[in-house]
């Protein structure tokens, strides 16, 4: 039986697994990234050590090495730009396969999630599946056919910069009023802060003017306690979910969508009211069926689970 090393590089950490045919990670390891490393040299460096750690005592061959990382990922070798991250055109495929001998391919960390959701999670045994992570920022991948689809060079798809409201809050991509503005956790927390300094009478005025933290999860646990401030934010939120979802339906129709990330833990009533929402405005009809809409299934694990698949399937491939 054979293994694969899937990676995972994030902003916070590093993430390291060793996965079986089946797709369940046997062992995993991690490390962070922040502050501890500063260099493109130093991060591979240090996911050598935990590559080099997870393949000690394995009861079998290691076939291949997938990494999953963010920004722009070309041809499945080269990290073109990773913002947070000190890669800048940096082709990481080759310096992992120099230093840890191993057959290595390199995807965007939103795609390989979407490709393990499509095999081993929510999506499977669909034709196609959208995934929609709701984190930091909002992400996501197209699987088609059990093939990811990154358009033409690969670097694709950027589904949280398309436009929601023309003119409205400035992105981090340059553009004003991207989808990622309006539904990714930082949004909400905005939002959030915003309501509760417009209406300082309220529970969650009271809450902002504490000083507490705020995170994606407070409009919706004090939406629970009927607060009026905190529903008004968890409604039009919801709003601009549902509308962002009807796009995605009408752009790529696929046959299920995935919601993941930090938000998506807000409970299925967040998801089944956006998606009420997505299915009234999106253009569907009932008589050749409607896509279905729930939470992606594998949280964290799909990044390591997905970076070991395309390891595994671009080397078996070449
Ligand atoms: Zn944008």
């Amino acid at each position: 039986m054979a293994y694969y090393l899937g990676l995972d590089i994030g902003g916070t950490y590093l993430k390291a697994g060793l996965v079986d045919e089946a797709g369940t990670i046997l062992r995993q390891m991690k490390a962070p990234t922040k502050g501890q490393v500063r260099s493109a040299g130093e991060i591979v460096a240090e996911a050598k050590r935990l590559l080099d750690e997870l393949r000690k005592d394995t009861p079998g061959e290691i076939a291949s090495l997938g990494v999953g990382s963010p920004g722009v990922v070309a041809h499945g070798r080269r990290i073109v730009r990773a913002y947070n991250l000190p890669f800048d055109d940096v082709d990481i495929a080759s310096m992992f396969e120099k230093i840890i001998c191993l057959p290595t391919a390199v995807g965007n960390d939103a795609n390989v999630a979407a490709l393990a959701e499509s095999r081993y999670g929510a999506g499977k045994g669909k034709k196609s599946v959208l995934l929609v992570t709701l984190g930091t920022g909002v992400g996501g991948g197209l699987i088609i056919d059990d093939s990811i689809y990154a358009g033409f060079n690969g670097t694709g798809l950027e589904i949280g910069h398309l436009v929601l409201v023309a003119g409205g809050v400035p992105c981090s991509c340059g553009r004003n009023g991207c989808i990622e503005s309006y539904i990714s956790a930082t949004a909400l927390i905005r939002q959030t802060i915003e309501a509760g300094e417009r209406d300082p009478g309220s529970k969650l005025g009271r809450l902002v003017r504490s000083g507490a933290n705020i995170t994606g999860r407070t409009a919706f646990k004090l939406a629970e306690d009927k607060d009026p401030a905190a529903l008004k934010v968890v409604q039009k939120y919801i709003g601009y979910v549902g509308i962002a979802l009807a796009n995605y339906i009408n752009a790529y129709l696929p046959e299920i969508l995935l919601i993941g990330g930090g938000i998506s833990h807000a409970g299925p009533a967040f998801i089944d009211a956006a998606a009420k929402i997505a299915l009234d405005e999106a253009f569907v009809f009932p008589e050749v069926g409607y896509p279905k809409i729930t939470a992606a299934a594998l949280g964290n694990d799909a990044g390591i689970v997905g970076a070991a698949l395309i390891g595994k399937e671009n080397c078996l491939s070449r």
